[in-house]
């Protein structure tokens, strides 16, 4: 017999996520992408920020084509949106992979002449297809577009992807010229090419459909789109205990951080496990109450330790708010916004 037990203790930390900023920047990017219509890009949980929580925010908003990488990653939204609406970038890698699509109604993204051959021999419908233009990464190669089996394939999107939309490189144009020779050279609805900083190239780089994922959830890919896209996500933790140090104390593993004055100082349920990595150490900072908080020493795995000499106010059980801004943290960090976002573990309420 199952044991009753109380419901459980909240967790000590969350992920503050502002959906009206998450929404707008849908809209925003949407807006960008002229004729075509914005998807999202919603694979590694919702680049950490949550896949069930972002979903039906951009669902809501207009919403209609969600990119993930796995069939698990597609099953877990499957009550949220229509199966039909979910593509599966990394496509059928195995027979249980093409299997579980054609069962499930998702779209795999074919790669390979030998993915098309898997995703027919399943019976696979609808579909997506990748063209590699230039990345050398996962794609059809531009050699092999004229293979028949890409005629016999029900192509939805016909894609590409961008190597260095963040930047102004002679490769954009180049990719952007394939893109158009595999769009002659094979059957489709709707063709899609721009990420989120691919939509600031401009109508060339638009298609149908363009798949924003980094921006959405707050980051800056190009300098240009800083004052259109809003912070989405702000790690926020509880103060568990309050201490005084006095003038020579050290704080934390390896005593990286020495007191020289007697201070206040808090510690937060927030560590390098939850994704707070051990750049943050001595250069991290936190918010409350209009106060700026310091990180003091190394992060630790579950823990950080904070300056709360300024902030008297402040006291055990209260909310603390990691500044994240992405852009910013990246440049604080040498981390990418990409990492700073899915990095953020499981154990954040959300
Ligand atoms: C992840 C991904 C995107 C989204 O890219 P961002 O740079 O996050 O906007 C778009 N297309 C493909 C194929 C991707 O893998």
């Amino acid at each position: 017999m199952v044991k009753m037990l109380p419901e459980l203790p909240k967790p000590l930390l969350r992920l503050k996520i502002d959906r009206d900023a998450l929404r707008e920047n849908w809209q925003a990017l949407d807006r960008l992408s002229g004729k075509a219509r914005a998807g999202a890009a919603v694979k590694a949980d919702g680049y950490g920020v949550g896949a069930r929580q972002v979903v039906p925010v951009l669902r809501d908003a207009g919403c209609r084509d969600f990119f993930v990488a796995y069939c698990a990653e597609a099953a877990a939204l499957f009550d949220l949106v229509p199966a039909a609406s979910i593509s599966v970038l990394h496509g059928p890698q195995s027979a249980s992979d093409a299997a579980y699509a054609a069962a499930a109604g998702i779209k795999p993204v074919i790669n390979s002449v030998a993915q098309a051959r898997r995703w027919l021999d399943a019976g696979g419908r609808a579909c997506d297809l990748m063209v590699d233009t230039g990345m050398n990464r996962l794609g059809v190669p531009m050699s092999e577009i004229g293979d028949e089996i890409f005629g016999r394939l029900e192509v939805d999107i016909l894609h590409s992807h961008l190597a260095s939309a963040e930047e102004e490189a002679p490769l954009n144009a180049l990719q952007c010229a394939r893109w158009r020779e595999a769009r002659a050279a094979i059957a489709h609805e709707r063709a899609s090419i721009a990420n989120s900083a691919g939509i600031a190239l401009g109508s060339d780089y638009h298609g149908d459909l363009t798949r924003p994922g980094i921006a959405l959830y707050g980051g800056v890919p190009r300098p240009e789109m800083a004052q259109m896209i809003r912070q989405v996500v702000s790690p926020e933790a509880i103060i568990m205990q309050v201490r005084n140090v006095g003038n020579g104390d050290s704080i934390g593993y390896n005593a990286t951080f020495t007191a020289t004055a007697p201070m206040r100082i808090g510690t937060i349920a927030l560590g390098y496990a939850d994704g707070y990595l051990r750049c943050w150490s001595d250069k991290g900072q936190f918010r409350a109450h209009g106060h700026k908080l310091p990180v003091l020493g190394r992060v630790s795995m579950d823990m950080t330790v904070i300056d709360l000499s300024n902030a008297p106010d402040i006291r055990e059980g209260d909310w603390v708010t990691a500044d994240y801004a992405l852009a910013e943290a990246a440049a604080a960090s040498g981390l990418s916004q990409y990492e700073l976002l899915t990095a953020l573990g499981s154990r954040f309420g959300r």
